[in-house]
């Protein structure tokens, strides 16, 4: 249902966000150069467990080396399609003339004819802007430290599900190797739009794994695609919380969609099943709690990307987990739908979750990978 503002609470005034104290910025910092010391130099509270995650194998490097190759080429045409040069670019003279209302039916289509499942346009909040560049994959182009200023006033999100039943494997290579498919079929999608953009004169960024200047979740909430879940992702009606996300952002003039309530705040009250699935114990089991100025769940990020860097995947557990992550066929729509009606929803669909499906799971991995490793197999039990 839409409405008039996002359901959550802000309770405080917003921070920007800094992208040098994400965790996984942390963990490209080498010992030794001058990021490191200046980084731990003001925050020494992080630098023992940031080593600890260094020590463990790391992202892409558990399971056979075949398919270690598999992830590590897609990530090779990922940082291709996100280097500044192709997310942001030189914007044509003289803007075209265009009504709002045609400019966002035009781009809505394109997003959708690009290959986004989703597509919505919001108001970008300055809050949801980081505030310095922590991320840099080695492009001079994005020095660590400087300070982030980006003023487009409107946001079009993109989501594109992910194949539920890859996602379901994880935490194991295939699982990644499907995230990171979707992830480039973003990129293509949300530069090619951007570009387009610019070509009207006007504007506009992508931001794309793994280059971003906004916080992709928050500003797809605002923009009404979908709720907060207590796993920290977005939970759409369409396609749960089995997708991910990319944004434009720019100063094209544009008609804005509304926030919805899909009454998933009332339904992760009551489930509760990421919580207990995470092999990490990152997922809160109580109440939401207040983080830079806003009321809501908040995974232990040290916690979670612990387990991305023992098992070489990003996981995934918790987005298979949750019920409102089904193959798109009627019945599971049609769940959706009651899903979002509320009616304490949650308290009974979740226990209808685990008795069908009893505890979650992981399947095998598709025949086309190589065999498992111990740490995946220890990983599925605790799943
Ligand atoms: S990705 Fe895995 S470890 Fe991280 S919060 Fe989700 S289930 Fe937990
Ligand atoms: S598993 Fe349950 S509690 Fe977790 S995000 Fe999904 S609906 Fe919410």
């Amino acid at each position: 249902m839409p409405i008039s503002k996002p359901r959550y609470r802000r309770v405080a005034a917003r921070d920007r966000f800094d992208e040098r104290d994400n965790v996984q910025a942390r963990n490209t910092y080498e010992p030794g150069s001058e990021v490191y010391r200046s980084f731990y130099a003001t925050h020494p509270e992080w630098e023992g467990v940031d080593q600890a995650i260094r020590d463990l194998p790391g992202l892409g490097r558990v399971g056979e080396p075949l398919d270690q190759l598999l992830l590590a080429q897609e990530m090779e045409a990922l940082l291709r399609l996100s280097g500044e040069d192709v997310v942001d670019g030189p914007v044509a003279g003289v803007p075209v003339p265009l009504e709002p209302g045609r400019a966002s039916l035009k781009i809505r289509a394109f997003a959708r004819h690009l290959g986004a499942d989703q597509v919505k346009i919001g108001p970008l909040d300055p809050a949801n802007v980081y505030s310095h560049i922590g991320k840099t994959w080695g492009d001079p182009a994005r020095p660590w430290g400087k300070p982030i200023a980006l003023s487009h006033p409107f946001a079009i999100s993109l989501a594109i599900g992910l194949n539920p039943e890859m996602i379901r494997t994880g935490p194991v290579l295939s699982e990644t190797i499907e995230v990171m498919r979707v992830y480039g079929r973003l990129a293509l999608a949300a530069t090619t739009l951007a570009a387009y953009i610019r070509s009207l004169g006007y504007g506009a960024r992508a931001h794309v794994m793994p280059n971003y200047q906004v916080l992709t979740v928050p500003v797809a909430i605002d923009a009404g695609m979908g709720e907060l879940g207590r796993h920290g992702l977005m939970i759409t009606k369409e396609l749960g919380s089995c997708l991910k996300l990319a944004t434009v952002t720019t100063e094209l003039p544009m008609d804005m969609d509304a926030p919805v309530d899909i009454g998933v705040e009332e339904f992760c009250r009551d489930c509760r099943i990421c919580a207990q699935s995470c092999p990490g114990g990152a997922i809160p089991h109580g109440e939401p709690k207040c983080v830079r100025g806003v009321e809501k769940w908040a995974i232990n990020p040290e916690a979670c990307f612990k387990v991305w860097n023992e098992t070489g995947t990003d996981c995934g557990v918790c987005m298979a987990s949750c019920p409102w992550t089904k193959p798109r066929t009627r019945l599971h729509r049609l769940a959706a739908e009651i899903a979002s009606r509320k009616w304490r929803a949650g308290w009974w669909m979740s226990r209808v979750e685990r008795l069908v499906y009893g505890p979650f799971r992981p399947k095998a991995m598709p025949g086309w990978f190589e065999k498992e490793p111990g740490v995946w197999r220890k990983y599925r039990r605790l799943g």
